[in-house]
């Protein structure tokens, strides 16, 4: 069983946005309230104050008429915001923390929902005291067998909202597998693996993004903060979650494979993803999709017992024939099949890469093995290479 929290954005109603400011100075009204207390028993009387004894005050404030207004909230949240006192006074006694300070309301808000304090049903989650679900941007899956233990909600200085879900989840062990393989990724093709697989983009997330270059070209013709404006700004947001969401299902099921059949992963280092950084809207959405792979893959790969492993960010994978060892000069990125000068093998350019990545990342490994030297850190010689082939 491991915990894993889930951060995403979302965007309140303005109802929303006011209960949840209300629920913000509560907790922090009686965090600071609560701090007092137990600073002042102290002080006085050396007397040590826990968690119960606070909570047991705050009941004693929600009767008092001048503090009425915290019945308005969820008592669950408030009774949290204890909790993180009593955790801030721990961690100071065992010398890991400083003296716990006052919260002040300029800085960064969070309060912390259990789970008796929201529902989460359908992929919608609404918070206690609230009527509507959170619009929340899903920018990353949550794991379906996930067991949620709580919900952090936080609205930083610049006014963004954050919901962080706390999970447990259950890691079966996969069998142990011999298998390995190196994984190349591009815009056309946007994974090939060293055993010759492509992950292409879906049909429809491609129509998809055409249809977005559209809607965006006529948005930013629309007359500024008119309703019509406002419209296809809704209409752009609309078609974005649709291709997220595509993409995101096309890449679980990648990133899932991958894991239960190797044993190892060797990825190419995140350099490609600066190769296309351009304003191309299709390349913009590869390259969101390559930093999920990563991020997907290293996980996972983590979850269950296998080795992820990124070879050096300027390792020629594409360049280098893997089947002598040549070094080209050049490789422009539009030639996707070439033949070696040196042993005349003809390449896919994706596969070729894949292949590559493979053997480098076998090598890293094998030396971090040997000599406890930081593999991702070092890239192998030709010579080496071609010995450890
Ligand atoms: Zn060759």
């Amino acid at each position: 069983m491991i915990q894993k929290a889930f951060k995403y954005r979302f965007f309140p109603t303005d109802e929303q946005s006011a209960q949840l400011a209300r629920t913000f100075g509560c907790a922090r009204f009686v965090y600071n309230q609560a701090l007092e207390f137990r600073s002042k028993a102290w002080q006085r009387e050396k007397k040590s104050i826990g968690y119960h004894d606070t909570a047991l005050k705050l009941t004693e404030w929600k009767q008092e008429p001048d503090k009425a207004f915290l019945s308005e909230v969820s008592s669950v949240v408030l009774q949290q915001s204890l909790r993180n006192l009593d955790t801030a006074f721990t961690n100071f006694f065992e010398k890991r923390a400083q003296y716990p300070k006052f919260k002040s309301r300029r800085h960064r808000q969070s309060i912390r929902y259990a789970t008796n304090a929201f529902t989460f049903r359908d992929g919608r989650i609404i918070l206690a005291k609230q009527s509507e679900p959170l619009d929340i941007v899903w920018s990353r899956p949550l794991p379906n067998e996930a067991k949620i233990l709580n919900l952090t909600i936080s609205r930083d200085t610049s006014g963004r909202y954050f919901v962080s879900i706390l999970v447990e989840v259950a890691v079966k062990p996969l069998k142990k597998t011999r298998a390995e393989v190196g994984i190349d990724v591009g815009v056309k093709t946007l994974a090939t693996t060293s055993e010759g697989e492509k992950i292409e983009n879906p049909r429809r997330l491609v129509k998809c993004e055409k249809r977005l270059q559209i809607l965006q070209r006529r948005l930013s013709r629309k007359v500024k903060d008119s309703n019509n404006r406002k419209k296809a700004r809704i209409r752009v947001a609309k078609l974005h979650a649709r291709i997220s969401d595509a993409r995101r299902d096309t890449l679980q099921k990648f990133t899932t494979k991958i894991i239960s059949e190797n044993q190892a992963i060797y990825v190419e280092g995140l350099n490609v993803v600066g190769m296309v950084k351009n304003h191309n809207l299709a390349k913009h959405i590869a390259d969101a999709a390559f930093g999920e792979i990563f991020r997907e893959l290293e996980y996972k790969a983590a979850w269950y017992g296998r080795t992820y492993l990124q070879p050096d960010k300027f390792f020629p994978s594409s360049k280098l024939c893997s089947s002598c060892g040549h070094l080209l000069e050049e490789l422009p990125l539009c030639v996707r099949e070439w033949d070696c000068p040196s042993c005349s093998v003809h390449h896919d350019r994706d596969l070729n890469a894949a292949i590559n990545i493979k053997k480098a990342g076998q090598y890293l490994l094998k030396l971090r093995k040997t000599t406890g030297w930081d593999a991702r850190k070092v890239t192998p010689t030709r010579d080496e290479r071609r010995r450890s082939a």
